[in-house]
């Protein structure tokens, strides 16, 4: 079949043009056959999040390579393990808490909030950051080679793209216990930095865009409220500026659609 040679943007594009052609769903479903034909020569999808949401559900994505294109540098089990057990078991546990959360607002019963609200951080950032892990290698690298606009956000951050690596290892490797090494783009600077992260579940799940917080440190009510940080918070719902929140996930639903591909 010469389909089989098709990259899947190729694959895309044939679909693409069958659904114009009024006959998609015959052509789908092929497509679905060629892809998996296709999967040792397939060209990355550079849209990272594509299968980690679906219907409603957070979902496990495909692996953008072969569970042994990694070989040596990273071997076959180990990638079959973390994917199919470890970064499955993230996407179960961020829809459980959902679930538990949809319970809790139903009954409003929220006992359990804090334990449900641990299971969310830890699970959804597990699942945000494996699927951002696995996009983060590629079969063979790149060898050594930066595209030259990525080059320049390295050098206006870091001084230089050598030092913003050699930082990023050094700052991976003195990770305590289990976490990440991150580089990130922080928007207010527009500059990229690179972040230790001790513990994913600390209580946030990274990639998230805060649209409305609330400060519960002492400083910002033992003044006033003293201990009663109950109190704070309910005069800062009675002050939550709404107008705002809806401005600020305008803004976020804008930026994520390009990120999401
Ligand atoms: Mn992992």
């Amino acid at each position: 079949m010469d389909e089989l040679i098709f990259s899947r943007r190729g694959v895309l594009k044939f679909a693409a043009a069958a659904a114009i052609s009024g006959t998609a769903g015959r052509l789908f479903a092929e497509t679905n056959i060629i892809n998996n034909n296709i999967r040792k020569d397939k060209i990355m999808d550079m849209n990272s999040f594509a299968g980690a949401y679906e219907n409603g559900q957070y979902t496990l994505p495909e692996l953008p390579y072969e569970y042994d294109a990694l070989e040596p540098l990273y071997d076959e089990e180990t990638v079959r393990i973390h994917h199919d057990k470890h970064h499955a078991k993230y996407v179960k546990g961020f829809n459980e808490a959902l679930s538990k959360l949809e319970s809790a607002r139903k009954s409003n019963d929220y006992t359990q909030i804090q334990a449900i609200s641990n299971a969310l951080a830890f699970n959804g950032s597990g699942h945000i950051l494996h699927t951002l892990f696995w996009h983060s290698m590629k079969p063979g690298g790149n060898e050594g080679k930066i595209p030259s606009d990525f080059k320049t956000a390295l050098d206006e951050s870091f001084g230089s793209s050598n030092a913003a690596m050699q930082q990023f290892a050094a700052a991976s490797k003195a990770v305590e216990s289990n976490g990440w090494g991150i580089l990130a783009f922080e928007p207010v600077s527009q500059k990229l930095l690179i972040l230790q992260c001790e513990k994913h579940q600390n209580l946030t799940i990274w990639g998230v865009v805060p649209v409305l917080v609330c400060d519960v440190w002492e400083h910002a009510h033992y003044l006033k409220f003293q201990n009663d940080r109950a109190k704070w918070v309910d005069n800062f719902m009675k002050l939550a500026n709404w107008e705002f929140a809806a401005h600020r996930l305008e803004e976020a639903r804008s930026a994520s659609a390009a990120l999401r591909g």
